[in-house]
């Protein structure tokens, strides 16, 4: 097992990270910018370093200082968490080169994955459905018109190397992806430094659905069931869910047994989420995969009793899966809702600044993964979210009751955060039956525009 694990990342996950390390007696290390010197997270490391200046770019984005980091800290092993550079298949290649171990897949295997057109091919291969589209890259445009009659509009133009819900375009007829090929090209090039596109179908009123996985370096790989993120806004999830409620169980199964194979046959070592749409007839289709820890993946370990950050660690240091497919259990519904540092009268402005109330929730099966408190002032240089609730009850309308009585414990000021929000979506009705899709938070939004969420 590892001695150290410096921790390449920042705020709750490094704080989630830390906690994973000191049950399994490892001594984390944190790096910080300089606008994060009073993180509360670093006080629990055993050593801090100061990689750089406020911006990402010039700290938690650079290679070499992260690898000296670890390499003054005696750190045998890196944690990327999400975001930052946890899908950089350079950044996992210069740790093994360095002989730090990346916690997370292979170089090859995050490529293999991490790129939309290479993951089609190989989920094609493994019986994990897809969307109808091109083949792989679009090569030529009369062969991606050809596609797109067959398949019927609205198709979608996507950018092989695409993230973070950027380099798509929506084509509605034949004249429409005509014009927007080119600028879709020149749009993924730019923004990616890859100007690979494909077209595939377009689904409509669909709901999100994501199967988490993780294998080892023994040939092993399991599915922890899935998580539903449907509430979303401008492609940031909102709230996730654990189980995906409401779906037929053998197509269920089925689904989430394709993301393990997907997986074993990417010969993948580490967490990995397949994520799939889901239309109205219950029928998937795999968007991609995420080569790394989520954030939403406390609901799972909720359910499933699987400590997913932990088990990273164990089968990045070598050690076989302990856990058997037969032996995953779901048990009861967990919830997790983002506090954001934003105002959602204010078309969610990001409130940065001092927190001078912080009152956090209880009780039983109540668990809040926050690196905020009184007192810690939240700089103006990255994500808002401050925090995530999660909660757990024997059944989808118990875990809302608790999430709601948590959220009227929960204080933070004077900033304003995503938590009024939350009460209202759970106190919807449209939420309460799970009758959503992708696209209902933003249509509730705009639907009530002028009604202040102030609770
Ligand atoms: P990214 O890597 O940028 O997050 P994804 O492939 O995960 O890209 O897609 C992001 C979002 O775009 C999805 O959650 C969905 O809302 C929308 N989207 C992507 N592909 C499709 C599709 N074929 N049909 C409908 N919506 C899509």
């Amino acid at each position: 097992m590892f001695k150290r694990i410096l921790i390449a990342n920042r705020g709750e996950i490094a704080l989630r990270v830390i906690r994973a390390c000191r049950e399994l007696g490892i001594s984390p290390v944190c790096v910080y910018s300089v606008a994060d010197r009073d993180g509360p997270w670093i006080e629990q490391a055993d050593e801090a370093v100061c990689i750089g200046p406020a911006a990402s770019k010039e700290s938690y984005l650079r290679i070499e200082r992260l690898i000296a980091a670890a390499e003054v800290t005696g750190a045998d092993a890196i944690h990327p968490g999400y975001g930052f550079l946890s899908e950089n298949a350079s950044f996992a290649g210069v740790c093994r080169d360095c002989n730090i171990t990346f916690i997370g897949p292979s170089p090859e295997a995050m490529t293999l994955l991490g790129d939309k057109v290479n993951c089609k091919r190989l989920a094609r291969q493994s019986g994990t459905p897809v969307f109808p589209g091109t083949e792989g890259g679009i090569e030529d445009l009369e062969e991606a018109v050809k596609v797109a009659n067959e398949i019927g509009y609205p198709v979608i133009i996507k950018a092989s190397a695409g993230g973070g819900g950027r380099g798509m375009r929506v084509a509605r007829s034949e004249a429409e992806l005509r014009e927007n090929v080119d600028k879709a090209r020149q749009e993924a090039l730019a923004a990616f430094g890859n100007g690979t596109v494909y077209v595939e179908k377009y689904l409509e009123n669909a709901r999100h659905f994501e199967v988490q996985t993780i294998g080892d370096n023994h040939g092993n790989a399991v599915h922890l069931f899935e998580r539903d993120c449907s509430s979303q806004r401008r492609h940031q999830k909102l709230v996730e869910e654990a189980p995906s409620p409401g779906v037929d169980p053998a197509k269920r199964m089925k689904v989430c047994e394709s993301a393990a194979t997907l997986i074993r046959t990417a010969n993948y070592c580490g967490a990995a989420t397949v994520e799939f749409l889901m239309d109205k007839k219950q029928d998937f289709y795999m968007l991609e995969v995420n080569t790394r820890v989520q954030v939403e993946h406390p609901v799972t370990e909720m359910i499933t009793g699987v400590d997913i950050v932990q088990t990273q660690i164990r089968v990045a240091a070598g050690e076989p899966l302990s856990i058997k497919q037969q032996d995953i259990k779901v048990n009861g519904h967990a919830i997790e809702v983002r506090i954001n540092a934003e105002d959602p009268d204010k078309n969610f402005m990001p409130q940065a600044g001092l927190i001078e109330t912080f009152v956090a929730p209880g009780g039983p099966g109540v668990r809040l993964d926050s690196h905020a408190r009184a007192g810690y002032r939240i700089p103006p240089n990255y994500d808002s979210m401050i925090g995530k609730l999660i909660v757990h009850g024997p059944t989808r309308s118990a875990a809302i009751a608790r999430m709601r009585q948590a959220l009227n414990e929960f204080k933070i000021g004077p900033l304003r955060t995503t938590i009024s929000l939350h009460k209202r979506i759970m106190d919807n009705t449209e939420f309460q039956n799970a009758d959503f899709d992708i696209h209902w938070v933003e249509r509730w939004l705009k639907a009530n525009a002028s009604e202040s969420v102030q609770a």
